[in-house]
């Protein structure tokens, strides 16, 4: 019955904005963000452009404006969260470029501050709640895995020893959604479980990284969340999978800038944030071929991507209008798989 519920007309797919506020200090910025429609419409102001060519509108599912709270975006997103616990696969990604509130939005600003935690940790404490409540009906268990690519090169961050080794991706459908087999699992079953398991990922992210913000915008990193359930009367086994994805920058690079590391980066994160967006835009036309082999990120949520699972992407814009480019470029790519 969830499921209906998080059926939208137009599929499983579903793109919400959400604008950055200005940052402390940031006074007399102008902002590209003229108007938010009720209707998940935004129109953006282009400060170089004359007369009516100005303004361009947008359209997705939802639009927050700058105001918007952690929990409501969370609120937005708790059904389609909780449909994991009914057996389905479903991928939360956020897009956006460098700085525009995709760790924000995912993780929050500070661990340990609750009222601004994101929504990996406002859903991993949602379904602790519930699965204690269906306690005398269904038997979960909850695990976590979470890993990073940079460079097209999946590593574990639950590795408590910081080793570097590079995983590999199988999908084969007895592995039941766990396509990076070797990246340790996990158990989990309270948020302060939680908390201690992304305190490593976090330091693990940062080994040899100049600067932990630099490497955080050059990779993906993922947290999946599996759950394993049997119904205790009938003994029917129901699983589900839970992606939350915190995209690499997706700000292009002046190619006559960038040479040797920073080149190769970039060119694998223009090369697997394209690939995403092929996939998405393949699923959502409903197209035969989906094309999951053209990247790493693709390889490994393809079980969670397409078929009965639900995707959603939080598109993320910074409104100042020194970021007019990246703001239209993201906006493109968002309306492209809406
Ligand atoms: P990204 O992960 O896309 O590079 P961050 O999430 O790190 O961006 O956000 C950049 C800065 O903006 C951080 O200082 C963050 O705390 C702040 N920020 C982002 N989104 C919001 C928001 N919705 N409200 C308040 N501050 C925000
Ligand atoms: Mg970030």
């Amino acid at each position: 019955e969830l499921y209906n519920q998080v059926q939208d007309l137009k599929g499983s797919i579903r793109v919400y904005c959400r604008v950055r506020p200005f940052l402390p200090g940031q006074t007399n910025v102008q902002s590209t963000v003229d108007y938010i429609g009720e209707n998940g419409n935004l129109m953006i102001v282009h400060p170089h452009k004359p007369g009516k060519d100005a303004r361009k509108v947008f359209n997705f599912n939802k639009v927050f404006a700058t105001s918007c709270t952690q929990e409501q975006i969370y609120g937005d997103t708790q059904p389609l969260i909780r449909s994991v616990l009914d057996g389905y696969n479903v991928c939360i990604f956020a897009y956006g470029q460098t700085g525009s509130g995709k760790t924000y939005t995912m993780s929050g600003p500070d661990l340990n501050t609750e009222e601004t935690w994101g929504v990996n940790y406002r859903a991993l404490r949602d379904l602790f709640q519930i699965t204690k409540k269906r306690a005398d009906i269904i038997k979960y268990q909850v695990g976590v895995q979470m890993i990073e690519i940079y460079n097209e090169q999946v590593r574990d961050l639950l590795v408590s020893d910081g080793s570097n080794r590079r995983l590999d991706i199988r999908n084969n459908s007895q592995l039941n959604g766990l396509n990076v087999p070797d990246a340790s699992l996990i158990r989990v079953s309270s948020t302060q479980d939680v908390l201690d398991l992304m305190r490593i990922g976090h330091r693990n992210r940062a080994v040899g990284a100049t600067a932990l913000n630099e490497r955080s915008s050059r990779s993906h990193s993922i947290l999946t969340v599996h759950v394993y359930g049997k119904e205790l009367i009938s003994g029917s086994i129901l699983k589900g999978c839970l992606h939350l994805v915190d995209l690499a920058g997706s700000e292009r690079v002046d190619k006559s800038e960038a040479v040797g590391e920073r080149l190769k980066e970039a060119q694998h994160i223009n090369r697997s944030l394209s690939a995403l967006g092929d996939v998405i835009y393949a699923l959502a036309q409903k197209s035969q071929h989906v094309p999951y082999r053209n990247s790493k990120l693709t390889q490994v949520l393809q079980d969670s991507l397409g078929g009965h699972a639900k995707t959603l992407m939080f598109v993320h814009i910074n409104p100042d209008v020194n970021a007019i480019g990246e703001t239209i470029s993201t906006l493109k790519f968002a309306e492209r798989v809406a």
